[in-house]
C-alpha cells in the first residue's frame, strides 16, 4: 500500500523530478523460467533516490530488439537501468544492441579486456577467447567495474544527456555495481534530491494497530508521511517526506515513531533480518542458541544460517519429528508424551530446555505444532503450535492458533514467531 501512496506522493510533490526507465533483457524472462526479479529491485531504489520511474521493458535475445527497446528508453527518461546480457556467450549483445542505439559501433575496449583478463589471472586461469567479447563495448562507453564476476559493465552518455548503465544479469553483481557505482553517479552527478525515507520492521502488531498507534502523532509533523507493508507476520513502516522538511522535524517524527513501537520493531534496515537482529544481540552478550524443530522441520535453523556469521551464535539445531526422536535426542519425557500428546506447551519447552543442555548453550527453542492438512483435532485443530524458549530469562511458551493457510504458511509463521519470541526473551535482559 505504501508504494502506491508514496510513488504518488512523491510525483505530486516533485512533478520535476527525473525520470527513469528500466530494461531488461533475455529469452528466459519472456519464457516465464526466470522471474524478472532485478526490474523491480531497480525500480524500488530508482524511486527511493527521487526518480519517477516511467517505464520498464524486457527485450528478447535479439540485437534489433534490445537496441529498440533501449532506443525508446532512452527518448522517454533521464537515466535508463539496463541488465543482463553482457556475458562471453552469442546470445549476450547488450553492447552490440547499445552501439546501434547510440549511432556507434563496438571496439575491443584495452581497459575492460585488462579487467576480464586479471579477474582469470586472479582466479589462475587462462582466459577463453570468447571472454575477449566482454570487452567488445561501444566505444563512447565509460566502463562500470564488476568486482564479483567476469563481465564489466558500462555506460553512456547520449548526445542529448540521457545516461544509460549496462550491468549484468546476475543479480548480486547488479546489485553490487549499482551500490558501487550507478547510485554514486546518479546521486552526485545528477543531484538527485533522494526523498527522506526510514523503515521500521515491526512483528506483533497488525497494520490496523499501526495506523491507530502512530497516524495522529504523525500528522504533528507536517511533510511526512506515513505507509504500511505488509509481509505476513511481518508489518513495516514507513516514513517519508519531500527533501525540502527539515531534517530535525524528520528525524524527530522517527524518534516519536521508534518510541510508541518500542520493542515491537526487531529492525531499523530493510536488509537486516529478525535472525540477523537476533545474532547481533546474542553475539553482544556472547550467548549462543540450540534448536529443536518439529512442525518448522529446520525452517528456522534456515532463518539462521542465512545470515553471514551464524556460526557465532548458533550452536546447532535438531529436527525432531517423531515421538522417539524427541524422547532420545532431547530428553522429552515419554509419560508427558503420553498424557499430552507431542503438541503441548510442556513439550515445547521439554524440547527447548533438552537443546540448550545437548548444545550446552544459554537459550533453546522448541517448536510442535500441526501444519496439516491432515492430523488435527477438535482440541487441537490444524495450525495449533506450541513455542517453547528456554534461557537465562526463565522460561516462556505460548500456544499459537495460525490459521490454516497450507503447511507453508503455518511453518513459516511458527518459525518467525518463535524466532520473534527469543529476542523479545533477550531484550529482558538488556
Ligand atoms: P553472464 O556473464 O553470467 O552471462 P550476463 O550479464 O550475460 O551475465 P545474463 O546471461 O543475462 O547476464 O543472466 C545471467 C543470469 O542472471 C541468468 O541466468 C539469471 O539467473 C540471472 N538474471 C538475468 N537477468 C535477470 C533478471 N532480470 N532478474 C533476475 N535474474 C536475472
Ligand atoms: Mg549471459
Amino acid at each position: 500500500m505504501y508504494q502506491r501512496l508514496e510513488a504518488g506522493m512523491i510525483a505530486a510533490m516533485n512533478d520535476a523530478s527525473a525520470t527513469a526507465f528500466v530494461v531488461s533483457q533475455g529469452e528466459e524472462l519472456l519464457t516465464g523460467q526466470t522471474v524478472d526479479t532485478n526490474s523491480a529491485w531497480l525500480c524500488g531504489k530508482l524511486t527511493d533516490l527521487g526518480f519517477r520511474v516511467v517505464g520498464a521493458a524486457t527485450a528478447a535475445d535479439r540485437t534489433d530488439a534490445i537496441a529498440d527497446v533501449l532506443t525508446r528508453a532512452v527518448a522517454s527518461a533521464d537515466v535508463v537501468v539496463c541488465t543482463g546480457g553482457l556475458g562471453p556467450t552469442e546470445d549476450d549483445l547488450t553492447a552490440e544492441a547499445a552501439a546501434i542505439a547510440f549511432d556507434d559501433t563496438v571496439a575491443l575496449n584495452p581497459e575492460a579486456l585488462e579487467q576480464v583478463e586479471a579477474k582469470y589471472r586472479a582466479a589462475g586461469h587462462t582466459m577463453a577467447a570468447a571472454n575477449r567479447r566482454q570487452a567488445m563495448l561501444p566505444t563512447r562507453a565509460f566502463i562500470v567495474p564488476n568486482g564479483r564476476g567476469t563481465a564489466p559493465g558500462f555506460g553512456v552518455t547520449t548526445a542529448a544527456g540521457t545516461r544509460l548503465f549496462c550491468l549484468p544479469g546476475v543479480p548480486s553483481e547488479m546489485k553490487a555495481m549499482w551500490h558501487e557505482v550507478v547510485r554514486p553517479a546518479l546521486v552526485e552527478e545528477g543531484g538527485v534530491a533522494a526523498p527522506r525515507r526510514f523503515l521500521f520492521r515491526v512483528l506483533g502488531r497488525g497494520e490496523s494497530q499501526l495506523q491507530d498507534l502512530l497516524g495522529d502523532v504523525i500528522a504533528g509533523f507536517d511533510g511526512v508521511v506515513l505507509g504500511f507493508r505488509t509481509a505476513m507476520p511481518e508489518n513495516q513502516v514507513k516514513l517519508v517526506a519531500d527533501p525540502e522538511v527539515p531534517a530535525d522535524r524528520f528525524d524527530a517524527a522517527v524518534d516519536a515513531v521508534r518510541l510508541l513501537l518500542g520493542k515491537d520493531a526487531f529492525s531499523e534496515d530493510e536488509d537486516v533480518s529478525l535472525a540477523a537482529a537476533i545474532g547481533e544481540l546474542l553475539v553482544a552478550r556472547g550467548e549462543r542458541l540450540a534448536l529443536a524443530e518439529s512442525c518448522t522441520g529446520g525452517l528456522i535453523g534456515h532463518l539462521c544460517v542465512t545470515e553471514p556469521g551464524s556460526s557465532r551464535w548458533l550452536e546447532r539445531g535438531f529436527v525432531t519429528y517423531s515421538n522417539a526422536a524427541k524422547v532420545s535426542e532431547l530428553g522429552v519425557l515419554e509419560s508427558t508424551l503420553e498424557a499430552q500428546g507431542a503438541v503441548a506447551e510442556e513439550i515445547a519447552v521439554q524440547m527447548a530446555a533438552g537443546a540448550r543442555e545437548a548444545g550446552g548453550v544459554e537459550w533453546g527453542i522448541g517448536v510442535t505444532g500441526i501444519a496439516g492438512p491432515g492430523g488435527g483435532t477438535e482440541a487441537k485443530p490444524v495450525g495449533t503450535v506450541c513455542v517453547g524458549i528456554d534461557g537465562p530469562a526463565g522460561s516462556r511458551v505460548r500456544t499459537l492458533f495460525l490459521p490454516a493457510r497450507g503447511r507453508d504458511m503455518v511453518r513459516r509463521f511458527s518459525a518467525v514467531i518463535a524466532l520473534d519470541m527469543l529476542r523479545r526473551q533477550i531484550l529482558r535482559l538488556n
